[in-house]
């Protein structure tokens, strides 16, 4: 029996109502990485490491909401939170300064000590925009490297190269800078240089090359969550960054709670100039966080220039002299008091979170072992691949070498089984997963891999 033919028969509900859903957006959803082939699963329901589809059928959550829900669903902590955040203030957003940017920034300064001054925004990509921006005004220089296959948001900056076709993106010492989507302009390219991630000499030469232009270079210290830096290659780029006058970013909006809660800065024993910050953050509401070196953050300060709505306040020259940072969102109260009851669950729970994700990791191991399958999991952290190779996995080009066609089939099978992940995506555990979530999630998994490999 073909694997969808159970998946579509038990799902006829998410098939209906995707059809519906196209008659009013576009392709039925409202954010195409929600959309997989034949059609995406509609949940109706979620509660801690569980969520239920519109067929009423139940599944322990992988996804959880690509990492943000790093206390599962509808934590009742967060909820509270929310809720009294809203009743004792009477309002849910003032649009004036107010307490708790200044209680939350403590809190992530504590486990950030590398974010000297901070700023939010509302989402991830808002936050790497944010931090381009930043470090092109205290450089001057308005070129950017980025590496082959990390993600910092889908903007034409720096949606360049992500998950590029090998065949068309070059040297794998040279990249090219490749475009990601349909209606980007061509200019954006040749701001946009691409480095090979883990080749430190390769890198050293490119940033050298570009040593007049360059102003920052922008990582994901461990590739799309789960891929890590080899730590000599981080240091090194570290130190070239330095050596070069670039102002280098660590984009730890997947890693940001979920290698430990100072995020893989503190793991690395690295200090990058500026930081974002974004999903865990919030534990399933929008945030993004930018923070660094003050020295450098003091560029986004009004008081150093002017409100560029306002000519009449401009000190000095004119609005073009002033760093742009708005938002009407940005900081949002009810947002920050969930980010707060974040926290605090993570500092009583996050050790054994990643006890949990150990056990998940080794048991699948060695079941993969067991089957004689060609696999692996890689990644650290409460986030995590199955990737279906035993070779070591150390950039983009590598992953595109593994099984991914098999990883999708096995995917639909554990779907079968109760077990919700995008296809292909990674796994991240929550607070809310339970021993026996663990445990049956192995179960599942040795029969997915009879099924498939059987
Ligand atoms: N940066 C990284 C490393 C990400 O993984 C993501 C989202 O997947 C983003 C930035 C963009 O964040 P958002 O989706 O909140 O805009």
């Amino acid at each position: 029996e073909h694997p969808m033919f159970d998946y579509q028969k038990k799902t006829s509900s998410s098939k209906e109502f995707m059809n519906e859903a196209a008659q009013v957006m576009p392709g039925g959803v409202t954010a195409n990485i929600k959309y997989f082939e034949p059609y995406p699963i509609v949940m109706k329901y979620g509660k801690g490491a569980k969520l239920i589809d519109m067929d009423n059928q139940e599944y322990i959550d992988y996804l959880m909401s690509y990492g943000s829900l790093v206390t599962g669903h509808g934590h009742n902590e967060v909820k509270k939170a929310v809720i009294e955040q809203m009743e004792r203030d009477g309002t849910w957003l003032f649009g004036t300064p107010h307490s708790l940017e200044v209680e939350m920034g403590k809190r992530l300064q504590q486990h950030f000590p590398s974010m000297e001054l901070l700023r939010y925004t509302n989402s991830g990509t808002e936050a790497t925009l944010l931090a381009l921006r930043i470090a092109a005004a205290h450089t001057g220089k308005h070129k950017i490297a980025k590496f082959e296959g990390h993600y910092h948001g889908g903007y034409d900056q720096m949606l360049v190269s992500v998950s590029p076709p090998v065949h068309q993106a070059g040297d794998p010492e040279s990249p090219e800078s490749l475009p990601d989507s349909k209606g980007m302009s061509t200019s954006h390219l040749r701001n946009t240089i691409v480095l090979p991630f883990n080749d430190a000499k390769a890198c050293k030469r490119i940033l050298h090359e570009h040593k007049d232009e360059i102003g920052a270079v922008m990582i994901e210290p461990i590739q799309a969550g789960f891929i890590p830096a080899d730590p000599s290659f981080l240091k090194g780029l570290r130190q070239v960054t330095e050596e070069l006058g670039m102002v280098l970013i660590f984009d730890e909006v997947k890693t940001g709670y979920r290698t430990c809660l100072g995020g893989a800065q503190h793991i690395y024993d690295v200090k990058p100039d500026l930081t974002t910050l974004g999903k865990a953050i919030g534990g399933g509401y929008p945030i993004g966080v930018v923070g660094g070196k003050k020295e450098i953050m003091m560029h986004s300060s009004p008081v150093e220039g002017a409100d560029v709505f306002d000519s009449s306040q401009t000190k000095s020259g004119t609005a073009k002299d002033v760093l742009f940072h708005s938002g009407t969102y940005n900081g949002h109260p009810m947002i920050l008091a969930a980010g707060m009851a974040v926290i605090d669950i993570l500092e009583r729970e996050l050790e054994s979170t990643l006890r949990k994700t150990e056990q998940l990791k080794t048991g699948m191991n060695e079941l993969l072992k067991k089957y004689k399958v060609k696999g692996q999991t890689v990644g650290t952290g409460s986030i995590f691949s199955v990737v279906l190779s035993n070779m070591k996995i150390r950039n983009y080009r590598d992953l595109q070498k593994t099984d991914l066609a098999t990883r999708k089939e096995l995917d639909f099978s554990l779907f079968r089984k109760g077990i919700y992940m995008k296809p292909v995506n990674r796994y991240s555990v929550s607070t809310a997963h339970t021993k026996e979530d663990i445990e049956n999630t192995l179960d599942a998994f040795e029969k997915a891999l009879q099924e498939v490999y059987g």
